[in-house]
């Protein structure tokens, strides 16, 4: 029917929404008390959310690594994905956003399975791998500043297992991706590193035009 992915208009949006959408009450809270944020558009959509979670099911991940939690929405979708013995490994900088991710969090059944970790995240990253933590990793979920994104992708190469999946999101930048004039120095590290990832021999690639495109890199 259609050579190209298809346009979402706010009409179909919403119907994919009420046809698919099965968002957890903890995760409709942490949406609803972060939508009067200054910065609420940096929290991912709820299907990109589902859709996340799905994978770490399909994958039967039981560790996955965040770059990047904000108010913990991500985070959680995801936890409530793994196993009870499972682990996420949540990375930010900042108390304020994070101090609202933990309060809803200590709300659910699986706060026991997210340990966040406070500070700059490559950082957080080097100590993991100093810690002797490299390819114990399922996934790896990279959302924090764009202009680090390629030293996150380095790292995650190293946590993750082979098989294991890193997921990095805003690839397509509202649209700014496509336009080689931009100004933005994010949109410029995000450039850099989808044509890095284009013949990257050391993972398997799909760019997945879900929220603002997510692009999922499966390690060889
Ligand atoms: N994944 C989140 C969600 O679904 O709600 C959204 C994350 S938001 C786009 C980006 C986050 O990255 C912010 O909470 C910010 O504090 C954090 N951040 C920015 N620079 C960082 C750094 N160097 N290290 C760790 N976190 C950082
Ligand atoms: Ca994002």
């Amino acid at each position: 029917m259609s050579r190209k992915t298809i346009n979402l208009t706010r009409e179909l949006y919403d119907y994919i929404l009420d046809v698919s959408l099965r968002e957890h009450d903890a995760l409709q809270a942490i949406r609803a008390a972060t939508a009067a944020h200054p910065q609420a558009k940096m929290q991912i959509s709820p299907e990109q959310g589902q859709f996340m979670a799905f994978l770490i099911r399909l994958m039967g991940a039981r560790r996955v690594l965040e770059i990047g939690t904000f108010t913990g929405y991500s985070a959680l979708a995801m936890a409530l994905a793994l196993p009870q013995d499972g682990l996420l490994v949540a990375c930010d900088i900042s108390k304020e956003f994070t101090d609202i991710a933990r309060l809803h969090w200590d709300s659910t059944r699986v706060s026991h399975k997210i340990e966040l970790r406070l500070g700059p995240a490559l950082q957080t990253m080097d100590q993991l791998l100093e810690d002797g933590q490299d390819a114990s990793f399922d996934a790896c979920f990279i959302d924090a500043d764009k202009e680090g994104y390629d030293a996150y992708y380095e790292r995650a190469l190293k946590l993750i297992r082979p098989g294991g999946a890193i997921m990095i999101d805003n690839v397509l930048r509202g649209g700014d991706a496509a336009n080689a004039a931009t100004s933005s120095t994010a949109t410029q590290a995000i450039q850099a590193l989808n044509l890095k990832l284009r013949t990257d021999a050391r993972v398997h690639l799909s760019l997945v035009p879900i929220g603002d495109g997510l692009t999922l890199a499966l390690k060889i």
